[in-house]
């Protein structure tokens, strides 16, 4: 049987796990993207600006209490699969059959080759729970599936267990559809059932071989990255490492890619172009949300956060807060507290735009603010990358920051963002 076809898109996906985690942007900062271009080092780099977002379209359920979510491109890539598949490939090394007999197979052999991608995804997500790593869930897109853990590995061999369990489940999905399909072939089922069998277990193993090149954030990078940590003892050059390694892949598929597209070979070119472009810009950020951690790591809460924030009566309406407050204060944010004293949530600028000019005499603040328990609290002993971990995991980017039960400060993405940038202008001096 003809070897895999390099004609169509499908033939690498990558499974990738959490690289666009640290510091996101809360939905409502719009304008803070420029800010931090305008930043210095970010200005240089553009770490920030130029990250491809991995967005859920549709939320196809839970597994395992994790949550499987789709991107609309993966509908797109179905269809590439199911076409090239029965339009080109089946035909060719199975000749003398109905259209309608290849696109049955075409379609089940890409739902499949989902359901495989998705079961490596389920690998490193699973064991990753088991580690206690909280895992926020897995979303299939248009390179292929993407794992998002809340937290890092502690040592090197939890880094090691979570990535190679997904290539290890695809190298036994690759070895069960290539012993079913010699099953079926033997039991003489019908050719297209054994083809698919055999396709199958053919894109499982470069899915596998794929994910196990030595470059971050690939699974290979990330088993490169365990062994340097555990030889070197020092997490952030095993990252950083690692993050060199993925660039120079990512620069070599699009050099190959480039090549291919030039000589003709197809459309395949530029999807590596594009691959290798996604892999350059997450191997990119990966290393300097290493090294900005890292940077963090030798601060408390304490030393970024704003002290002594403003706070408001919850029984306070809209138009008084924006009347007596908003204006004549430079925060974005106002924690709100009850008569008794006691902190009960966090209302935004964003919220307060949310409230129509005509309802701001009669609303008050406790009804659109962001209750206390959906919060990020710290402390002000808290080192300053836990904290910056647990932000990016935060729906709005803020923390309160709590002492002894009372109020002491508050922290925004913008604020570590800040601390990061004046951190590294110390370094660099
Ligand atoms: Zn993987």
């Amino acid at each position: 049987m003809q070897a895999f076809s390099c004609e169509t898109p499908h033939r690498v996906l990558l499974c990738s796990i959490r690289p666009f985690r640290f510091l996101q942007l809360p939905a409502d900062s719009r304008g803070l993207q420029t800010d931090l271009r305008d930043f210095g080092p970010y200005r240089r780099s553009a770490d920030f600006a130029t990250l491809p977002q991995v967005s859920e379209t549709f939320r196809l359920g839970r597994v395992a209490g994790i949550p499987i979510g789709m991107n609309w491109s993966v509908l797109l890539i179905l269809w590439l699969i199911s076409w090239s598949l029965a339009g080109s490939y089946f035909p060719a090394v199975l000749p003398g059959h109905q259209s309608g007999e290849y696109w049955a197979a075409g379609l089940v052999g890409a739902l499949l080759f989902f359901a495989s991608l998705l079961a490596h995804e389920l690998g490193h997500a699973i064991v990753a729970t088991h580690l206690d790593i909280e895992v926020e869930g897995i979303t299939l897109w248009l390179f292929g599936g993407v794992s998002k853990l809340n937290s890092e590995a502690t040592s090197p061999r939890d880094e090691l267990a979570i990535a190679a369990c997904g290539p290890m489940i695809s190298i036994g999905l690759s070895l069960g559809f290539l012993l079913a399909a010699a099953g079926l072939n033997a039991a003489s089922a019908p050719e297209l059932i054994v083809g698919v069998g055999l396709w199958l277990g053919t894109v499982n193993g470069i899915l596998a071989l794929f994910n196990l090149a030595p470059a971050a954030p690939l699974d290979g990078g990330r088993l490169l990255m365990a062994w340097l940590w555990h030889r070197r003892g020092n997490r952030l050059e095993a990252v950083v490492s690692a993050a060199n390694a993925g660039r120079i892949f990512g620069y070599a598929l699009i050099f190959v890619g480039l090549v291919e597209f030039a000589v003709g070979l197809g459309l395949g070119g530029l999807w590596l172009v594009f691959l290798g472009w996604f892999l350059l810009s997450a191997a990119q950020f990966e290393k300097s949300q290493a090294v900005h951690l890292n940077a963090l790591a030798k601060h408390l809460v304490g030393e970024l956060m704003t002290a002594d924030p403003v706070v408001v009566p919850e029984n306070l309406s809209v138009a008084d807060l924006l009347d007596d407050f908003v204006l004549s204060h430079r925060f974005s944010s106002f924690p709100v507290q009850a008569s008794d004293r006691q902190i009960t949530g966090l209302v935004t600028l964003a919220q307060l735009r949310l409230v129509p000019a005509v309802n701001r005499e009669r609303t008050c603040v406790k009804s659109i603010q962001t209750p206390i328990s959906e919060l990020v609290l710290t402390t002000p002993a808290e080192p300053a990358d836990q904290l910056a971990s647990r932000l990016a995991s935060s729906a709005d980017g803020r923390a309160l920051v709590m002492e002894h039960g009372t109020l002491v400060g508050i922290v925004s993405s913008t604020d570590v963002m800040r601390s990061i940038d004046r951190l590294m202008i110390r370094q660099e001096a």
